[in-house]
């Protein structure tokens, strides 16, 4: 089996897996998954430590800046509380007093230390009264939202403003307001300090935020950006910059850590802040994710590599061992398939056998060992094509699989021989039945490839423990068992019986024999006269084949031919025939002719044609002395190939007759597509000439002679073995006759001393 043929079956391979193929693939799967499990508890644990970590750095940083955000209203407060005092002061008509707070007041607010652009004082009339900076012209600012929070919304304590542009400087500005009260404690107007958004964040980015931090000072409880560390500017040019609502919800809680993707957008942001009672605002560190958790990530990253990369390792090698144990099981499930057929072979009968018969002795009961031969198989190779035998073959499995049982076991042993091994039968009678109902399903006839073929089929039937207790023995007796049904019962079951085991051996031991008989020289040709009834002498010989078989002498050729014929020893044997008996003709006188029987074998592959020629060429002989005596057998195969080796036999230069002639089909029809030159008619027929009734015999030889007279054909009468018959055949114009009459059959050296006798035997006269 070629690579390809099993990367191209692979697919089909894995559907057809049985689930024990797969178990590398579970173990995989299970490894895999404890392996991801593990992974993930890890990397959720360092997940979690990496975040804490980056909350703890945050909480870290937004204590400082609440530090930082007290510190700077701290100063607010005293800048406020100065301008109440100033506002007292003049009040209570000390204006010097008053003057010199206010000095104070500019001197502190111009120093520009946390933030503080100027201090200011509205009026209750909205009018500014006063400012820290000089030479500022009356403003009037009572649309201020400061303003509006202490005098219209009545807003008691401090006020911080989100970020607006001062119509003083002109530039961003973050109001912190309180209100001024008279002695009386009633409103009289609004003290301001002025703070730079720009200036606060600054300090906020002094504060010295770690990479990927940003700080941020934001109102409450709008949530809008007073200062940041990173991108001021920018930040405080978007108003009104709301908070994330997180943010806002958390922030009343004072202090305190979340996480929150702001915008909606993809990066989520770690956060710690702080609100301190004493402002309304909230100050919060932010730590990027992406930085916080950076080098957590990485190892995330590592981690899922390593595991993608074991896993995908672990998967190949489970894929592997899977595809190998899978191929495995297939090459031994295929060493006990027939590839053609899908059914077991051989091999699994034997394997299956051995618990069976095991079965049968503990339990009792018979083992049958049916073999099936179809009859006419050979021919249908033969004649319809290789193609349609295969077809054949497999239609012929399925009728047999659909008249067995499940626990039959159904094989096929070889060619056109199937074994049926049933198990648990109780009686020889079972199959019997059994072999009945499968010749039964092969007589109608079986249809493959758009040919129907009526085949038939012979069962040869062994049963253990009675024919045998090893599955060799029960085969061997079931061979045998068909060989009797073959040779004596076409289309019937033989029981296998000891008596066809000596048979058998009998016929093993002459096939051994004949195998070395040419090597041996124990074979050896006789001949026998053919005696010319019109020149009244012997006109040739017919070559005869002996073999003298070391202790049990002369072997007539009608023992030993059909099995020369079955093994194929025919060849080899017919070969050196035709080489003895053209060497021996060579030796005699230049008028008598030899004649050479060749088998039905002998003609299939064209071979006869070269081995005559060899013979010829060898010898020296005459073509026209060589007479090549056939029978219907070979004339049966009826192929173009046949009839071509016939003419060109024939064109050699050999002649060619037809032997035993009535014996078998007779068709006119051979003698008719063949120009044969001489017909010989079976000594069946001769035998009843001399019977002196005139019967059937005499009839058949007439009509026969007369026919071959009419063709322009030679005859050569068989077996004639007497005067009376003789006389008869020459009355009816047989033109040859052969036969005890004149002699046996005879060693070459009684060649010279046959041409003779006969015709001195015999006077003419008594014809
Ligand atoms: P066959 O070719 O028809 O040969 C004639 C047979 O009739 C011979 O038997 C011969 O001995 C026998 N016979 C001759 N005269 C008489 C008679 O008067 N009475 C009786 N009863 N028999 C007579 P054999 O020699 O036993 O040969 C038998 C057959 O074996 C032959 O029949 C032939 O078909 C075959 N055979 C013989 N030699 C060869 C051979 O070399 N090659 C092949 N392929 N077949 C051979
Ligand atoms: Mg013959
Ligand atoms: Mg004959």
């Amino acid at each position: 089996m070629g690579n390809r043929c099993v990367l191209a079956d692979l697919p089909r391979l894995m559907r057809a897996m049985p689930w024990r193929h797969g178990l590398a693939l579970w173990v995989w799967l299970a490894a895999t998954a404890i392996c991801a499990g593990g992974a993930a508890l890890y990397l959720h644990g360092q997940e979690r430590a990496a975040r804490l970590h980056a909350f703890v750095e945050a909480e870290a940083a937004a204590e400082t800046l609440e530090q930082l955000l007290l510190r700077v209203f701290e100063t607010v407060e005293s800048l406020h509380d100065l301008t109440q005092s100033r506002h007292s002061l003049r009040e209570a008509g000390n204006p010097a007093g008053a003057e010199a707070v206010a000095q104070h007041l500019a001197r502190i607010a111009g120093n520009g230390r946390f933030a503080v652009q100027q201090v200011s004082v509205i009026e209750p009339d909205g009018w500014m009264s006063w400012s820290s900076v000089a030479n500022v012209g009356p403003l009037w600012l009572g649309d201020r939202p400061h303003f509006l929070a202490h005098a219209q919304w009545g807003h008691a304590g401090l006020y911080v403003s989100p970020p607006l542009v001062s119509r003083i400087s002109g530039r961003a500005t973050v109001q912190a307001s309180r209100v001024l009260r008279d002695a009386a404690g009633g409103f009289a107007g609004v003290a301001v300090v002025s703070l730079d958004p720009l200036a606060l964040s600054r300090l906020l980015r002094d504060q010295g935020p770690q990479p990927g931090m940003v700080f941020r000072l934001r109102r409450l409880p709008d949530g809008a950006i007073l200062a940041a560390s990173r991108d001021a500017e920018a930040v405080l040019q978007r108003p009104p910059n709301p908070a994330h609502p997180a943010v806002i919800a958390a922030a009343t809680a004072h202090q305190g850590r979340l996480a929150y993707w702001p915008d909606g957008g993809e990066t989520e942001v770690l956060a710690a802040f702080r609100a301190p009672r004493e402002v309304p605002l909230v100050a919060l560190a932010a730590l990027d994710a992406a930085v916080a958790l950076a080098e957590y990530r990485q190892r995330r990253l590592l981690v899922l590599l390593g595991l993608g990369l074991a896993a995908g390792v672990g998967l190949l090698a489970a894929a592997m061992f899977t595809v190998n144990r899978a191929l495995r099981d297939r090459l031994a499930e295929e060493a006990v398939r027939d590839p053609l057929t899908g059914l077991f072979n051989r091999r699994h009968l034997t394997e299956a056998m051995r618990p069976a018969l095991g079965a049968t002795v503990r339990e009792g009961g018979l083992v049958g060992l049916l073999l099936l031969d179809l009859d006419r198989f050979k021919e249908v190779n033969d004649t319809l094509g290789l193609p349609v035998g295969d077809a054949i073959l497999c239609a012929v499995a399925d009728r047999l699989r659909g008249t067995l049982r499940d626990s039959d076991t159904l094989v096929r042993m070889s060619g056109d021989v199937f074994a049926v091994m049933v198990p648990g039968m109780r009686e020889a009678g079972d199959a019997a039945a059994l072999a009945a109902r499968l010749l039964a399903c092969l007589v109608q006839p079986v249809q493959a490839l758009e040919q129907s073929v009526v085949l038939g089929a012979s069962i040869g039937i062994a049963l253990a423990p009675l024919d045998g207790d090893s599955p060799e023995q029960l085969i061997r007796n079931a061979e045998i068992a068909l060989y009797r049904a073959k040779v004596e019962a076409r289309g019937q079951h033989r029981f296998f019986e000891p008596e066809m085991d000596a048979a058998m051996q009998a016929r093993r031991a002459m096939e051994v024999g004949l195998r070395d008989a040419l090597a041996k020289q124990e074979l050896e040709l006789h001949y026998q006269p053919l005696f010319d009834l019109k020149q009244w002498r012997v006109s040739g010989f017919e070559a005869l084949l002996r073999w003298r078989r070391p202790g049990i002498g002369l072997v007539s050729p009608a023992d030993f031919i059909p099995l020369a014929e079955e093994t194929g020893l025919i060849t080899p044997i017919g070969e050196w025939v035709l080489h003895q008996a053209c060497s021996d003709a060579a030796q005699w006188p230049a008028w008598v002719k030899v004649a050479v029987n060749l088998s039905p074998v002998q003609f299939r592959n064209a071979g006869a044609v070269p081995v005559v020629q060899a013979a010829l060429a060898a010898s020296g002989l005459k073509p026209e002395r060589l007479e090549l005596e056939i029978t219907e057998g070979v004339l049966l195969q009826d192929s173009e190939e046949t009839l071509q080796t016939l003419h060109a036999l024939r064109a050699l230069g050999a002649r060619v007759a037809l032997d035993d002639f009535g014996s078998g089909y007779s068709s006119l029809n051979y003698l008719l597509r063949f120009p044969f030159d001489k017909v010989k008619i079976d000594r069946s027929f001769v035998g009843d000439l001399g019977s002196g009734s005139g019967g059937e015999g005499t009839v058949i030889v007439r009509a026969i002679i007369g026919m071959c007279r009419n063709l322009n054909l030679a005859t050569t009468a068989e077996g004639v073995e007497t005067e009376e018959q003789l006389r008869r055949l020459t009355q009816e114009g047989c033109t040859e006759a052969q036969g005890y009459l004149f002699s046996r059959p005879r060693p070459a050296q009684d060649v010279p001393a046959m041409l003779e006798e006969p015709g001195r035997k015999l006077v003419k006269a008594a014809a």
